[in-house]
């Protein structure tokens, strides 16, 4: 597989240096030079095979030969070791739960199948893999479950004290073994901060393999295909060909997985950008401007974001025919109250409890459909976390009736282990060579 950068497609390069770099150095963002479609009769069949099946004929299409098969299906073994079941809530309103991985968020995907991929290049004899993470919650989780006991590598994950939910702080902070949390008493801008600054330090580069395994890694991007693919196979078997996605949407790297799959040949009628109040891109797809703001804070904290770093990913993906994308994808944005109106509904009409991010797809869909000449489309609306990531969040009666998962259940027996610091670069670096 040979990558490009946006800002240079004469610029290539293997899976393996994207994959370690993250991010070019003319600071465009890596794509697949060659999306290859798949074939009719795997794409009109999708219903006869599993995940873990559809997923490897995904990435070994996408991969070519970079990995052998055996050691590739070894790999989406172990990564995706969990469901993604689509529900249906009522006719052609169906929600695919992507919460079902260690993290309970749908960056299990992208984190697992990175890290092993990570794993698996580094050579015998590699220097240790240094993991860096700042994290608002989601991200770190999954990223610290998704590296927890792969060989030759180790994550330190920087959070912000105080500021994220019980759950998502057991998560990042009961693991143990190559995981090290570090509670930075600051906003996750701080930890950001001195993520940032850790990867200019001449010295810590000495030192430590440092990585950022930060979700613009197209390692990230690639396994989030498998799960479109696999949604659109569970509505083949309820007799459903029509379907449209709505994505909740921050960074982007979701939708942007949804178009790689339609890029690839999965007949999607539609996508639905689904977004809080930081709506530049409901606003790009309205008014044709793209213009990135600073973010602001909601309840869906996951979405806050003003300038989404995917976004060019998505438009190299129709850089010969721009007008395709405002055809393909439509924008919608939600206020607070409106996403906890939504939440309430989810609650009062289906007895589901949905997470903030979920809600605002689930919203987003429904007026998107009530503009649709006819109701023939099955629409998806992707539920990106677990409610029970967000009890504070939720009106206390919809918190009342979340069902809480075994494995979460345990951690609270377990022992919170972090280091705690200011946010002072030089606190943050004596640290690290302190711990070496
Ligand atoms: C990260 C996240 C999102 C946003 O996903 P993007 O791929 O960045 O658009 C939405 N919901 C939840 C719960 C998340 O953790």
């Amino acid at each position: 597989m040979k990558l490009y950068s946006t800002n240079n497609p004469l610029h290539q390069v293997t899976l393996k240096e994207a994959l370690f770099n993250s991010m070019p150095q003319d600071k465009g963002l890596y794509m697949p030079a060659a999306v290859p479609r798949l074939n009719e009769n795997f794409l009109t069949n999708l219903d006869n095979y599993t995940l873990p099946e559809i997923a490897f004929h995904v990435a070994q299409h996408l991969l070519g030969d970079d990995i052998p098969a055996e050691d590739l299906k070894d790999i989406i073994r172990d990564a995706i070791n969990f469901y993604a079941p689509v529900v249906e809530l009522e006719e052609n309103v169906y929600v695919l739960e992507l919460f079902h991985g260690p993290s309970l968020a749908f960056k299990d995907f992208g984190a697992r199948f990175m890290s092993r991929l990570m794993g698996y290049f580094l050579e015998e004899g590699e220097k240790q893999l240094d993991v860096l993470v700042a994290t608002s919650g989601d991200t770190g989780g999954a990223v610290a479950l998704g590296f927890l006991g792969v060989p030759n590598t180790r994550v330190t994950i920087l959070y912000p004290k105080g500021k994220v939910s019980g759950i998502q702080e057991l998560q990042l902070t009961t693991n143990g073994q190559n995981v090290r949390a570090v509670e930075v008493d600051g906003t996750f801008d701080d930890c950001q901060a001195l993520v940032k600054q850790a990867f200019t330090d001449p010295e810590l580069n000495e030192k430590f393999r440092l990585t950022s395994a930060n979700s613009i890694n197209i390692a990230r991007l690639i396994p989030q295909t498998f799960y479109y693919f696999n949604a659109y196979a569970q509505l083949l078997k309820m007799g459903k060909n029509k379907v449209a996605f709505s994505v909740p949407s921050g960074n982007f790297g979701n939708l942007g997985a949804g178009i790689l799959a339609w890029k690839m040949g999965l007949p999607v009628c539609h996508f639905i950008a689904a977004t809080n109040v930081n709506d530049t891109v409901p606003e790009f797809l309205r008014t044709g401007a793209y213009q990135p703001k600073p973010s602001v804070q909601t309840i869906s904290n996951a979405m806050d974001v003003g300038n989404p770093s995917n976004w060019v990913r998505i438009q190299d993906m129709f850089k010969d025919s721009p007008e395709q994308l405002a055809k393909l994808v439509s924008g919608f944005s939600f206020t607070d109250e409106e996403d906890l109106e939504a939440i309430e509904r989810l609650h009062s009409y289906y007895n589901y409890v949905a997470c903030p991010h979920t809600a605002i797809a689930w919203q987003a869909l429904k007026d998107w459909q009530q503009d649709q000449p006819t109701g023939r489309v099955a629409g998806v609306f992707l539920s990106t976390a677990h409610p029970c990531k967000f009890p504070d969040v939720l009106p206390a009666h919809v918190a009342g009736a979340v069902k809480i998962p075994e494995h979460v259940e345990n951690l609270h027996s377990k022992t919170k282990q972090a280091v705690s610091l200011g946010k002072d670069f030089a606190g943050f670096k004596k640290y690290l060579l302190d711990n070496a």
